[in-house]
């Protein structure tokens, strides 16, 4: 039962972008709330995203590393190794419930209220919230509100999910048994991610992508080209150049009938099960966003300002639902920031340099710049790569897959971009990401020391191959 209320902030959604936002809203000394529908809080990040696909991604990982390496890394298996989906489902479960639990924790902590249910506008100072638990619904007075409601999975127009045979994202981190067959369509980062996890598990994977290269936009050419390469090995089938026209169910088997857009050749595979997995789009569905004329592009995001502001000046939006990268990360930051500018006037968030990760293994990591934007802005520039079979940590961990790229300004060496395919390149893309946001030289990064043994040498020596010789290779 929520009675009428007033806030400072008002924030709607409580996924990384809301939730970010309502903490440091509240830990800057405003009155601030967050309604969230889910019912949990962490949006899709949390729930039906990074977080579950991350605890399937590692364990499958350690299961396919145990099966195929035991014996190579000297340990004796006896019996067999065998997965069990029961269990690894339970194991994800369990980090979701405390992820999720834990930003409650942190929202008590911090004195956000917590409005369980949907939110919507009344007027632009009002917004009702209907609540998911049958409460009396109420309306809430807000001098400043912040739109945070996220991303839902786009559709393929024609395929119908049904959540079984033909899944999308949260389908996929659900099945109940490994199929046999997974056709995938869509090669990018969820994409490869999931068809990672279930090869590892057994199922036979094939993607088929429309594109004639993996990963989508942003992943530098070379590294998609290798991480094609690692994938294959692992067992992925790639259908490139694949332009899908329709899938069928038919019992329990889905037909996928697609064009070889080379040859124009249609094609049919069958498969158990049937990944949709063609990107994101934002998702503004039961915020009566009309109520009060919000304007939205042509791919329905809200519109805002450098300050994240509407064309109200009280109401922001951030993360998923607004411009730029689908990522957790950006929308965290961009919370931060929303709140940032509500109180203090000032907010900070770099776009030429948000890392992006696919936890595939290797990973693959990179920011700022790729060979495609530098030629297509007609800047000059010098490449330099280091390998991590060179790298004696990667040695010693049998981990040897992959590379460490740099793209510097041709002239003065400072950091452009940072293209990483290898073991923990997700971790290892942080120090990048800081030299880029410090304007750092190639040789600023060479003459700073790193431990040994570290993958992070691999980075270090990478940089030294842009203006001179890397030492061990
Ligand atoms: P969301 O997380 O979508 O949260 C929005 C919330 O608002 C939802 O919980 C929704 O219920 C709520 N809401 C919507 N409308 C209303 C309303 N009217 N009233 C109340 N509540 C409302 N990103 C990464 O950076 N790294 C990854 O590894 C990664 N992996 C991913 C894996 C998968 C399978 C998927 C699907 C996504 C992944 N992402 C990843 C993307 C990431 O999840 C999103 O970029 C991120 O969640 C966006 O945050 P957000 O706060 O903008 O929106």
């Amino acid at each position: 039962l929520f009675s009428t209320k007033k806030h400072d902030v008002v924030v709607i959604g409580g996924g990384p972008g809301g939730y970010f936002a309502a903490i440091r809203a509240a830990q800057l000394g405003l009155d601030t709330a967050c309604i969230e529908k889910r019912g949990s809080l962490g949006g899709t990040c949390l729930n039906v995203g990074c977080i579950p696909s991350k605890a399937l991604l590692n364990n499958s990982h350690l299961y396919h590393q145990v099966k195929t390496e035991s014996s190579k890394r000297g340990i004796h298996i006896q019996g067999e190794v065998k997965p069990n989906l029961v269990n690894l489902m339970k194991a994800k479960k369990a980090t979701v419930k405390q992820l999720t639990g834990g930003v409650e924790i942190l929202f008590r902590k911090y004195g956000v209220t917590y409005y369980k249910g949907n939110g919507s506008f009344v007027d632009e100072h009002n917004l009702k919230v209907d609540p998911i638990d049958g409460g009396i619904e109420a309306t809430i007075e807000a001098k400043n509100i912040i739109i945070a409601t996220g991303s839902e999975p786009s559709p393929f127009p024609g395929i119908e999910i049904d959540q079984e045979r033909i899944v999308d994202s949260t389908g996929v981190l659900s099945l109940a048994e490994t199929p046999k067959r997974l056709a995938i369509i869509g090669g990018g980062i969820i994409g490869l991610e999931m068809g990672s996890v279930w090869s590892r598990l057994g199922s036979e994977v094939t993607i088929l992508e429309f594109q004639t290269a993996i990963g989508g936009a942003g992943m530098d050419a070379e590294v998609a080209k290798a991480t094609q390469k690692f994938l294959k090995k692992q067992g992925l089938n790639f259908q490139l150049g694949a332009k899908v026209r329709k899938a069928t169910r038919t019992g329990d088997e889905v037909d996928i009938e697609f064009e070889d857009v080379k040859t124009g050749e249609v094609k049919n595979i069958q498969s158990d099960v049937l990944l949709v997995a063609v990107g994101r789009r934002p998702y503004s569905s039961g915020l009566n966003a009309e109520a009060i004329g919000l304007e939205f592009d042509k791919k329905k995001r809200i519109v805002i300002d450098s300050e994240y502001r509407t064309k109200y000046s009280h109401i922001q939006c951030i993360g998923d639902v607004t411009f730029g990268a689908m990522l957790a990360h950006k929308a965290e930051d961009e919370g931060v920031a929303a709140a940032e500018y509500i109180k203090l006037g000032t907010g900070h968030v770099n776009y030429d340099n948000i890392p992006a990760v696919m936890y595939s293994h290797p990973e693959v990591a990179w920011t700022g710049k790729n060979e495609e934007e530098l030629k297509a802005a007609g800047v000059k520039y010098k490449t330099g790569k280091f390998p991590f079979v060179a790298n004696s940590r990667a040695k010693t961990n049998m981990d040897t897959e992959g590379f460490v790229k740099f793209i510097a300004d041709a002239e003065t060496q400072k950091v452009l971009g940072v293209h990483i395919i290898g073991p923990n390149a997700g971790e290892m893309i942080a120090e990048a990401v800081l030299a880029i946001e410090y304007g750092a030289s190639c040789e600023d990064i060479y003459r700073v020391c790193h431990a040994h043994p570290t993958l992070s040498e691999a980075f270090k020596e990478a940089a030294m191959t842009v203006f001179d010789k890397p030492i061990n290779y």
